[in-house]
């Protein structure tokens, strides 16, 4: 313990050393900051008096308030609702008379219309895609 205590103490000792320069360099640069903005805030109440107003603001403060203005509730135009999937112009417009589908058993649309939908579709899907069998009432919207 103690043949280690000698480079610890050495170590520590410097650590010591550079947290109190740093604390004396901190404080130091505050007091020259507090020297220099006294003498700026002096020159300003000469030019005050002369007629010419300035005002001192630090940069962030000056960028603060330059900042392009970001209303933070931008005016949407007026409710968007959500697009639903672009609807068929109308419930038979894509209907083929001369399709056969082999999962739904019904004329108009082959089984291709199926890769992305397993099982036959129902009359409001058929509608939806166009493909409703124009015989057939347009189903009432869910
Ligand atoms: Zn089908």
């Amino acid at each position: 313990m103690k043949g280690m205590a000698t480079e610890t103490k050495e170590v520590k000792s410097k650590a010591q050393r550079a947290k109190e320069l740093k604390e004396k360099y901190e404080a130091l640069i505050g007091e020259a900051k507090e020297e220099q903005l006294a003498l700026v805030q002096t020159a300003l109440t000469e030019l005050t008096g002369m007629g010419f107003e300035y005002k001192l603001v630090t940069m962030d403060e000056y960028l603060r308030q330059n900042a392009p203005q970001m209303p933070k509730s931008a005016p949407r135009a007026t409710k968007a609702a959500p697009k639903a999937k672009e609807p068929a112009p109308g419930p038979s417009a894509n209907y083929e008379a001369d399709k056969h589908c082999p999962v739904c058993k019904e004329q108009g649309h082959d089984g291709r219309k199926h890769r992305q939908h397993k099982g036959p579709f129902t009359n409001e899907e058929l509608a939806g895609l166009g493909l409703l069998p124009p015989e057939l009432p347009i189903p009432a919207k869910a």
